[in-house]
Formats: structure tokens, sequence, C-alpha cells
């Protein structure tokens, strides 16, 4: 245990304020360096992010002899009630950027992948080029769909703190969200920038790059729409959220309220949209749902795909018989003319 006593100046952290963020503050304040203020504490060798994942008692009694910030205030600027999964979710520093927060706090749900607006400020987050969701979705777009990202952001919240489990969750909804349920193709002409002909010919190789072509843009149209196309594509699995930009992860974020609505009705959608490229692939993400929602599945697909092949027969049979009257009254009206 130290012997020393507390620091001069202590200032207290910010409202949500990291424990990584508050003691590196701190240690610029002093003129030191993180490991150095960090063995201040009587803590030496350890990392500010480990200490911010599990603080313990011992350390944690440590950093209030030091401070004079009570043990359970330190603790609550930890994650130390999310399950271990999840750590991957939990950058290091703010995903994005919020115009009114100082820039050396990091706050503790700006860390989190399903944040969009500053919790302090309410202000919609920027990324990295400094832009919204507002700008890029536009605002009456972004404002509809942000309330979709409700529900998500819940059950990403509730799987992080290790809740919600036995039930179709998070990250096997992500693994099918990231299936590649087509096989990569060039930008069609509604993804490709307006160019020139000098200019096509010039961007040939671009323009005939395959795109990986991934579930979440069918349950996710209004995605689709807007992603710039080369950055379209996310990371498999959990890392689609954990290292998405600001506008994948949003849409991730809405993916998964919308399966958690509709579960089946999400499935289907993306199996009748898949191509025999992405079947199996498809089929091997659906294995981790539970069983009782995969029969479901099987059992509106089967029908989905035999109403959809009897509405092209109907199609097809009606415009032979348009075509062929045509045909009939052309070939009628040329006898007629030339009698
Ligand atoms: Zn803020």
């Amino acid at each position: 245990m130290t012997a020393r006593g507390r620091l001069p100046v202590v200032f207290p952290p910010e409202p949500d304020e990291r424990l990584s963020s508050w003691l590196a503050r701190l240690a610029t304040f002093y003129a030191m360096t993180v490991p150095e203020f960090v063995a201040e504490l009587d803590l030496a060798g350890c990392d500010i992010f480990d200490l911010e994942w599990r603080l313990s008692e011992g350390e944690g009694a440590l950093i209030a002899a030091r401070t004079g910030v009570t043990e359970v205030a330190l603790q609550a600027m930890t994650y130390s009630e999310f399950a271990p999964d999840a750590r991957i979710m939990i950058a290091r520093k703010s995903r994005h950027c919020c115009p009114d927060c100082p820039a050396d706090v990091y706050r503790r749900a700006a860390a989190l992948p399903w944040t969009f607006i500053c919790a302090i400020h309410s202000t919609d987050l920027r990324d990295a080029g400094g832009a919204t969701l507002a700008d890029i979705l536009g605002p009456a777009r972004f404002d509809v769909l942000h309330s979709h990202t409700k529900a998500g952001a819940a059950a990403l919240d509730s799987w992080a703190r290790g809740e919600g489990l036995g039930a179709l969750g998070p990250i096997e909804m992500l693994f099918f969200l990231t299936t590649r349920h087509r096989h990569a193709s060039p930008p069609n002409v509604s993804e490709q920038p307006r160019m020139s002909l000098d200019a096509r010919r010039d961007y040939h190789r671009f323009l005939n790059t395959p795109i990986v072509r991934q579930a979440l843009t069918v349950i996710v149209p209004e995605y689709d729409q807007v992603a710039p196309i080369l950055t379209k594509p996310v990371c498999p699995g959990p890392y689609g959220l954990a290292q998405g930009s600001l506008l994948q992860t949003f849409a991730l974020t809405i993916d998964i309220s919308r399966i958690g609505d509709d579960p089946v009705t999400r499935a289907i959608e993306v199996l009748l949209a898949r191509d025999p490229d992405g079947q199996e692939r498809l089929k091997n993400a659906l294995r981790s749902w539970p069983l009782s929602l995969r029969r479901r599945v099987s059992a509106r697909l089967w029908r989905a795909e035999r109403d959809e092949r009897d509405r092209q027969i109907v199609e097809k049979a009606t415009r032979w018989h348009q075509s062929h009257k045509l045909r009939y009254a052309q070939s009628h009206t040329y006898r007629y003319k030339i009698s």
C-alpha cells in the first residue's frame, strides 16, 4: 500500500468520462507521460486500457487514495460490466467527433460503435471528414432512420453486458448480415459516379473492379444507395461493427433493429436476393440461428419461391398472350392495308 498522500491537484472526471481519458489528462497536467503518471499512482507497468477494462479492488483503492475520487466513482468509469467478447467493440479513443466535447475528453459511450449522438450535448457525431449522418443521408432520411437505430443499439448494449443470451443475438445477426449473398460484381450504373467517356476510359479498371455484395444492403437499402462504392463492403461478423465507419455502423445497427423486429421476413428477403454463389454461405450463416427460426425460414422460403415461380409463369403467359394479340392485330392491319 502506498504511504504517499493525495496528489496536490486533482480535477474531477467529466460526465461519463473513461478512466483512461481522465488518467491521461491528469498525466498531461503533471507534465508526465501516461506510464510515468501510472507509476506515480503505485501502479507501475499497468496499462490504462487494462485498468479501465477490469479495475481490481486493490487498483481502485490505490487510485482512490492518491486522487480522492471514490472507488465506486472509479468503477463507474470502467467497462467492468461488459462481457469479455464485447471488448473488441471498445475503441481506444472516441470513434467519432462531437464538436462540443473538449478534444481530450473521451466518454464511455463514445467508444461504442452504436453511439451516433453525443450523450452529453445531444449533438450528431461527425466522421473523420467532419460529416454528420444527416449530411450523408439527408436530414429527413436521417431522422426516420435514426429512430430505427434505438432497438438495435439496445440489443447491442444488452449483449455487451452479457444479457439476453440464448435467443438470436446481435453477433449471429452480424455474421448473417456480412455474408456475401451474391458473387462480387463491378459497380452497377446507379453506383457509378457520372463521368465523361474519356474519364470512363481512364477509370476502366475501377469500373470493372468486383465489389463484395453483402446481405446487409438488402435489409437496409438506404445504405446501399448512399454508401460510396469502394467502402460499401464491411468487415465480416462482429468486426463489421467493431471496425466500421460511422455510416457502416449506423447501417448495421439499423439492420440489427430490423432483423430483431422480424427475423424470418428479413432472412427471406436476403434469401430471395441471393444467387447460387451465395446460397451455401447464407445457409452456413443461418446455422447459428435458433432451430425454431430456421424451420420457419425454410417453410416460408419454400412458399415464397413457389409464389415467385407462379408469378413468373403468369407474367410470361401474359406477355406471350399480349405479344400474340399484338402480332395478330399487326398482321390484320397489314392485310387490311394491302387488300
Ligand atoms: Zn459532446
